[in-house]
């Protein structure tokens, strides 16, 4: 708490009084705090892959591209961070843009049904789980209306079966489940992938939090994907949540008003 206080007179010399402002710094000190943590973060997370780079640029400098076959491995090393860097750029930009909509402006609401999102959603992660050898199932029990910028909405669908790819093992399968629990529209998406520990679960929606950094920058990531879908759902006064076994698999929860109850069935 910070207070200034000042002496008054008035009606000339003979009244006086004290005015004293209480500021309650709290709210300003964690603003502060991550700011520069965020600062911190994004330095460490450029410099490691800038690092690589230049190391790979010098021993090609030094003879290395004489060689065809150490040329052709450093120019892969300098390709695999150079697109790490692009992604986490990407990422930056999405959140201070995420950031500049929690103002009220810059983003398109309409109203429709969920299953639209999802669907294009699915559409777009499909080359990458065919790759992987994993199916993508999906399962529409209800189809309610909501009031949503479809472009995000798609956007954190999109990262969550991404992240469940990402931890599943190949020949696995992946549910797309959209239905309606207590009066709120829920996408869930549920691999069975390595799961994630109790003590990780509360910290996975920070930025940069990453139960295994290694593992999660070899496969690209750049530990924002979740933040992301935290500030997607609150701007649309949803909420995303975690249910997760480790070992069995984990379950990524979104859950939206309902505008109006529309519906539909089938599975494919
Ligand atoms: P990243 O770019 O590392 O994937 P995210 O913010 O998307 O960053 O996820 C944060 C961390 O949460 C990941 O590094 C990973 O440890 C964990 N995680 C996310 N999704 C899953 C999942 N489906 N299964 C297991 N762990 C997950």
């Amino acid at each position: 708490l910070r207070v200034r206080g000042c002496t008054l007179r008035w009606n000339g010399n003979d009244r006086q009084g004290i005015l004293l402002v209480f500021y309650d710094m709290t709210q300003l000190r964690k603003l502060e705090n991550f700011r520069r943590d965020f600062v911190a973060n994004v330095s460490h997370e450029i410099k490691t892959p800038l690092t690589v780079i230049r190391g790979a640029v010098e021993t090609l400098q030094d003879g290395a591209i004489n060689e065809p076959e150490s040329a052709r491995r450093f120019m892969e090393i300098i390709s695999t961070h150079s697109e790490r860097l692009n992604n986490l750029v990407q990422d930056i930009l999405s959140l201070s843009l995420l950031e500049y909509r929690a103002s009220g402006e810059g983003y398109d609401l309409v109203n429709c049904d969920l299953s639209l999102p999802l669907a294009s959603a699915v559409k777009l992660e499909q080359p990458r789980a065919e790759e992987a050898g994993i199916r993508l199932v999906t399962e529409i029990e209800a189809n309610p209306q909501v009031r949503i910028d479809v472009q995000l909405i798609e956007q954190a669908v999109v990262n969550l079966i991404d992240n469940a790819i990402k931890h599943s093992g190949e020949k696995s399968e992946i549910r797309i489940r959209l239905h309606t629990e207590d009066g709120n529209a829920v996408l869930s998406v549920t691999d069975r992938g390595c799961g994630i520990a109790p003590e990780h679960v509360e910290r996975l929606f920070e930025r940069f939090y990453r139960v295994d950094k290694a593992r999660s920058r070899k496969a690209g990531g750049t530990g924002l994907g979740l933040a992301i879908v935290k500030h997607i759902m609150q701007l649309h006064r949803g909420s995303a949540e975690v249910r997760s076994r480790p070992g069995e698999g984990s379950t990524f929860l979104l859950r939206l008003p309902i505008v109006k109850s529309g519906c539909a069935s089938g599975a494919s």
